[in-house]
């Protein structure tokens, strides 16, 4: 459609993506950047006007937590590094499309993460803005079960280098903590806490300097517990949160990442072994609900994350988390907060994207149908999504 650098945009509902709406809007959109944004008339001229005047405007959407290297399926022998490379561009192209313009990588292998960034944002590839984590941080054995696989530290000063080099050497946007066990590494227990306080406290310590924010993937009270104690930002799982941490969690403005949409696509699978199955023997399914439901009341900020790249969690359904979120007790406009504002602040990039706002960058969607009536017109009325300004 239109690649006009300076845009006016005449919305009929523009949702801001903090939780409030404007009728009638008009967004003016300069290099990329939004400009203005009025119910009256704009000050300055724009090139063109596109009118959406019966259409609903709204930020694209963040999916803080994916996994952009692997495949629909488990692979019993690992691809290349490069295999994955391109797989990743792939994924982060379907996500695109189905209006997730920004994605969080939270845990690839060497190099890969910050590849398909660095191809994507030197216009290499199309697709949505990237912010990596490069590798998750563990304890030796905590994910892999052998040495080389992943980023393992032992003792404070060497996970603080490990943080250091992700952040100084490969320029990463946050830093992952594999501070339980995980479902999808069957050799260990979910709810085992696995990194040490100090290991943690100096990845967070390092993160903090530079502005940057922590997710800890976490299960169980001691993995919580620990997360809480080191000073992380971000929860990621989080079953089951008991009331202590509920309440430290809200006075610290920390944000819980649920990732329903990996539990929630699971149970479709159950049945067919693997991670699919370890989420109900495990018990993390039947805390999942409850812990969401709780977060939720006691008014912890919740951000969008799907785990896409997990077995059967397919990049380009990413919006679905939001359904989820729906179903189990949040309002359609919340959830659109979840995956636009919140999900923002859980990578720190809340002062330039998540909300339509002036200096934001324009990333939008335009909607046929109102999400706030059914929150699935989010995608099944997805009519554009523009990136940078342009319409794609
Ligand atoms: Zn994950």
């Amino acid at each position: 459609m239109l690649t006009g650098k300076n845009v006016e945009l005449k919305a009929g509902v523009l949702l801001i993506g903090d939780g409030r709406l404007l009728e009638n809007a008009n967004i003016g959109i300069k290099e990329g950047v939004i400009h203005e944004v009025s119910v009256d008339k704009l000050e300055e001229d724009y090139d063109d006007a596109v009118d959406l005047s019966n259409r609903f405007v709204m930020p694209g959407l963040i999916d803080a937590h994916v996994h952009i290297r692997y495949g629909p399926k488990q692979e019993t022998v690992p691809s290349s590094d490069e295999y994955q490379t391109i797989r990743g561009l792939e994924n982060a192209r379907k996500a695109l499309s189905a209006g997730v313009t920004s994605l969080g990588d939270a845990g690839a292998i060497r190099n890969v993460g910050f590849a398909v960034r660095n191809a994507i944002n030197d216009g290499l590839a199309v697709g949505p803005r990237l912010f990596v984590s490069g590798e998750m941080i563990t304890m030796t054995g905590g994910r892999s079960k052998k040495p080389g696989d992943r980023l393992e530290v032992d003792g404070e000063d060497s996970a603080r280098k490990a943080a250091r080099s992700l952040l100084m050497y490969k320029g990463a946007d946050f830093i992952k903590l594999g501070t339980t066990g995980a479902i999808s590494s069957a050799h260990t227990g979910p709810r085992h806490p696995q990194l040490t306080v100090p290991e943690m406290r100096a990845c967070t310590e390092e993160a903090h300097k530079c502005g940057k924010m922590v997710h800890s993937h976490c299960y169980g009270e001691a993995g919580i517990n620990n997360s809480l104690e080191a000073g992380v930002d971000v929860i990621v799982h989080g079953q089951s949160l008991n009331e202590r941490h509920l309440r430290l969690m809200k006075q610290r403005d920390m944000i819980l990442m649920p990732t329903l949409k990996t539990f929630c696509g699971h149970l479709e699978h159950l049945g067919e072994g693997g991670v699919h199955d370890r989420i109900v023997t495990t018990g993390i399914w039947e805390e999942t609900e409850p812990n969401f439901r709780n977060a939720l009341e006691n008014e912890i900020i919740i951000s969008m994350g799907t785990d896409c790249g997990m077995p059967d969690n397919h990049f380009g359904d990413n919006p679905k988390d939001l359904e989820y979120m729906v179903n189990w007790g949040m309002t359609p406009m919340q959830a659109v907060t979840a995956g636009t504002l919140n999900a923002a602040k859980s990578l720190a990039v809340e002062d330039k994207l998540g909300t339509i706002k002036p200096r934001k960058l324009a990333d939008l969607l335009v909607l046929k149908k109102d999400p706030l009536k059914d929150i699935r017109h989010v995608w099944n009325s997805l009519e554009y999504v523009i990136l940078n300004g342009r319409f794609l």
